[in-house]
């Protein structure tokens, strides 16, 4: 392989830009011939879509599997599509949702890669129903240091299978997928939309709608305050059974240019965002056909939002707080980053059923779980944070480290009790700058 130094921006936050030494194999055959006889450390990087240090290291060499992309097979009888692992969801889906297939369960960007959204076992909008990823992975093939190619499965070697399932890429380098897609005979969906003045009805709408939609969704305006507190909208669907089958137009993509509109984004314009943007969706049509693109991928039409917060970057904060204190843990998050001004316009809750999520380190389980940005403010923003992680602590729920960039190794641990279980099955040639922060600590 031909290592080349690059500078490339730690991960989505832009928190860290670094120079690294990457590779991009085109052939799995060329990463393997380089695996069997180099002993250095090293890291496999997809779309670098995560918010975290998980697909970076400063003493590793990064493999970016982004060119390998290849279509290895499909059943069109079963849905059982095998694909390299740098195949990005969305030349899946360009190729899949004409014939009428499509994702069983994506995440809210269709740029990320198949492996980094099992490394990570990425769930959507559909958790309750389908549960994460991993659920619908069938075989995975796996590079590892010291065994080779092995192939995974859950019947053969399921405990590696259940490392490498969310096991953010340190049990070996993902080559290739095998996935169960899900079938659709439209690329629409059928879009109801609730309006809820407060944080308890916006909670009892999004887990009403999910005995009769299969995705749901809700946003929160961060900044709202007293009777108004968390209040927002739910967004719940189901496939359409007739419409076209046309993917989405990428060429329609707003980009945005510079990092310099940091400085806009301050507690007041922060406000006016979330009462404009709550304004406008009570004047939405309660009942609405949407395709698909809009409704998984809302941010993926803006090319290059990231750069909204300005040089400075901006942290992701997404935890899940299990059911039995979920409602009261959620109101005291909201709390906080009210009364800090310091939320963006990208609140989101989601709800996770009990389907057990098949990875040690996967993140979702059962209970409410909040996602939102905050511009990087320095001290500021990480002593919020800090408030934050003593409230998801003390409700018994964790964070997702795709998404958290600091996350304490303390938390983590507590977070994730088959942490131990785990450990043994990292390869012993893989590290990343997450996995150093946690076991520094
Ligand atoms: C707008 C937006 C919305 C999002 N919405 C969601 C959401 O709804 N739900 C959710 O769960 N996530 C969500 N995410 C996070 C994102 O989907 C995940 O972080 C995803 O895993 C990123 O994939 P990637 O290809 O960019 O991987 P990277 O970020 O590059 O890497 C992620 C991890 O995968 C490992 N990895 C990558 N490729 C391989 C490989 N071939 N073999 C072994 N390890 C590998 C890396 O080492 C790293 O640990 C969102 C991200 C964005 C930007």
């Amino acid at each position: 392989l031909h290592f080349r130094a690059e500078k490339r921006d730690g991960s989505w936050t832009r928190l860290a830009r670094s120079i690294e030494q990457v590779a991009s194999p085109r052939f799995s055959a060329d990463l393997t011939a380089w695996a069997s006889c180099d002993d250095g450390l090293r890291l496999a990087s997809g779309a670098r879509r995560s918010y975290s240090d998980v697909s970076t290291c400063s003493d590793a060499r990064i493999i970016d599997m982004t060119r390998l992309d290849r279509f290895c097979g499909f059943d069109a009888l079963t849905g059982l599509l095998t694909v390299d692992a740098g195949t990005n969801l969305d030349e899946i889906l360009t190729h899949f949702v004409p014939r009428g297939f499509f994702l069983p369960v994506t995440p809210g960007t269709r740029f990320a890669t198949l492996g980094g959204a099992v490394a990570n076992d990425v769930h959507g909008k559909n958790h309750h129903r389908s549960g994460t990823i991993g659920c619908h992975v069938e075989a995975i093939s796996l590079l590892r240091s010291d065994r080779g190619v092995i192939r995974l499965s859950a019947h053969s070697d399921p405990e590696m299978f259940a490392a490498t399932i969310g096991g953010l890429g340190l049990t070996g380098i993902i080559l290739d997928v095998t996935i169960r897609l899900q079938p659709i005979r439209s690329a629409w969906l059928d879009c109801e939309t609730i309006v809820c003045p407060d944080l308890d009805r916006l909670i009892a709408a999004l887990s009403g709608t999910q005995r009769n939609f299969e995705h749901g969704v809700a946003w929160i305006d961060c900044a709202a305050r007293g009777k108004s507190l968390g209040r927002g909208i739910v967004s719940a669907a189901n496939w359409c059974e007739d419409g076209d089958l046309l993917p989405h137009d990428a060429g329609q993509r707003v980009q945005i240019p510079t990092d310099r509109l940091g400085g806009l984004l301050n507690p007041l314009s922060i406000r006016a965002f979330n009462a404009l943007y709550y304004a406008l969706g009570s004047r939405r049509p309660a009942r609405s056909r949407v395709h698909y693109a809009p409704f998984f991928y809302p941010l993926d039409a803006i090319g290059g939002w990231n750069k909204l917060y300005g040089r400075a970057g901006f942290y992701q904060y997404q935890c899940v707080i299990p059911t039995s204190g979920a409602a009261a843990g959620v109101r005291t998050l909201i709390e906080q980053i009210s009364a800090s001004g310091q939320g963006s316009f990208l609140a989101v809750l989601k709800s996770f059923g009990c389907k057990p999520s098949p990875g040690y380190l996967s993140f979702p389980r059962d209970g409410l779980t909040l996602a939102l940005d905050f511009r990087n403010r320095g001290p500021e923003t990480l002593a919020l944070l800090d408030r934050l992680d003593e409230t998801v602590l003390s409700s018994g729920g964790r964070l997702y480290p795709a998404k958290d960039a600091r996350l304490p190794a303390p938390l983590f641990a507590t977070g994730y009790p088959s942490l131990e279980t785990f450990r043994p099955h990292v390869d012993p040639l893989i590290t990343s700058d997450f996995w150093k922060r946690i076991n520094c600590a």
